[in-house]
């Protein structure tokens, strides 16, 4: 029996131009890859690696740990990290199954070394047509111009506050400043669309999402607005610190004239508005009141090369060691498509069987 036929016999095949795409056992099409290239950061978010003096005290009676007995993050050893050529390797096999989307992110992607040159890379594979970054912006003037010159078309900035004390206490950082000033830079460079996320957490920046969404409608930029989702290191998350989506939209539908954006992607996480007279647009996107699974056409590869299908997984599949031992494409291939076979049908946050993911979204990619 060929590989091709094994493949056949096993996996759902729905072919494309010739080429038989990543279908899961849900009938789900997959398309959209996010690549973490680096599991550091030099941001301590609250939400996700809360390690400031401000996240203990906001999660001072969930807090797991003893007061002072700070988890130092255990960044991965340079050696489990993918090489350049390792994650060019991936991708170029995942586009040859379907996936188009393209999401650079980490960690901090600005950290890792030389990533203009792993964007030049990932550009030229055939069928990526979309190639987009997240970053928290901090150090984005050093290499935007690279960067956009190596073929990066877009570019997501998380930013959480307005207020500059109130954005050290979620950040750990005094940035607000070089944030607003790098999505600027992302503009003028002709990024686009230029997206802003923001992380809502009840009583730490929940006053300031009208504030956000002014800034949206002035600086013509797209701002997202997330619930915070159980992906924090030190796994304290508790559902009453969720502000719903439904609660934020009808806080600024009081403020804005909005109108709503049909999608063309089933896949979309965010619902969209524009807001009107202006080129802002706001977006919400409620994967815990109101979870999107259903649609969900995402693959992630962590930094040290595990392939997850979804961010709650509690099963990872490692393709570090695959790609190490094999020159084979075939064999990764094959193993990809088994592994895509196993997308669980959506997440479970909420239900008493649910799973703390053992990584938090620094280290998954988000
Ligand atoms: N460091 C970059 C940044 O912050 O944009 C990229 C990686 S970060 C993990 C990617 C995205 O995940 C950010 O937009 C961040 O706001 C989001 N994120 C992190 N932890 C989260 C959580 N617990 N709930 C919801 N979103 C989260
Ligand atoms: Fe914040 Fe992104 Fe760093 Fe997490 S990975 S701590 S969200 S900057």
């Amino acid at each position: 029996m060929t590989s091709e036929s094994f493949v056949r016999r096993r996996f759902r095949i729905r072919s494309e131009g010739g080429r038989s795409l990543l279908v899961d056992s849900f009938h789900r099409t997959l398309r959209d890859l996010r690549v973490s290239v680096t599991d550091r950061c030099n941001f301590r978010c609250l939400y996700c690696l809360p390690e400031s003096e401000a996240a203990e005290n906001f999660y001072r009676d969930r807090w797991k740990f003893r007061s002072g007995d700070a988890i130092r993050p255990r960044w991965k050893p340079k050696r489990d990290i993918l090489t350049f050529e390792e994650i060019t390797r991936f991708v170029r096999l995942a586009a040859r199954c379907g996936i188009e989307k393209l999401r650079v992110t980490g960690g901090e992607p600005l950290l890792r070394r030389n990533l203009p040159d792993l964007i030049r890379r990932l550009a030229e594979i055939p069928g990526i047509r979309d190639l987009a970054m997240t970053t928290n912006g901090f150090t984005f003037p050093k290499s935007a111009r690279l960067l956009r010159a190596a073929g990066l078309q877009r570019v997501s900035f998380s930013l959480d506050s307005f207020d500059p004390d109130n954005f050290r206490k979620l950040t750990g950082v005094q940035g607000l400043e070089q944030v607003t000033r790098s999505v600027k830079l992302a503009q003028q460079l002709g990024f686009s669309p230029v997206k802003v996320n923001a992380v809502v957490i009840k009583d730490i920046n929940d006053h300031e999402i009208v504030a956000l969404a002014r800034y949206a409608r002035e600086e013509g930029v797209s701002m997202r607005f997330i619930e915070f989702m159980p992906l924090d290191a030190r796994k304290s998350w508790q559902r009453e610190h969720v502000v719903s989506g439904r609660d934020m939209f009808s806080r600024l539908r009081e403020e804005f004239s909005l109108t709503e954006i049909d999608s063309e992607r089933p896949a979309e996480t965010a619902r969209r508005w524009r807001i009107d007279d202006s080129d802002g647009e706001i977006g919400i996107i409620a994967p815990v009141t109101e979870p999107f699974c259903g649609h969900c056409d995402r693959l992630r590869l962590t930094a040290d090369g595990q392939v997850r299908t979804c961010l709650f997984s509690v099963q990872e599949h490692d393709f570090r060691s695959l790609m190490r031992s094999t020159g084979d494409d075939e064999v990764i291939e094959t193993r990809l498509r088994e592994v895509v076979s196993l997308k669980e049908s959506g997440h479970r946050i909420g239900r008493e069987d649910f799973v703390y993911p053992s990584r938090s979204m620094s280290s998954i990619g988000g």
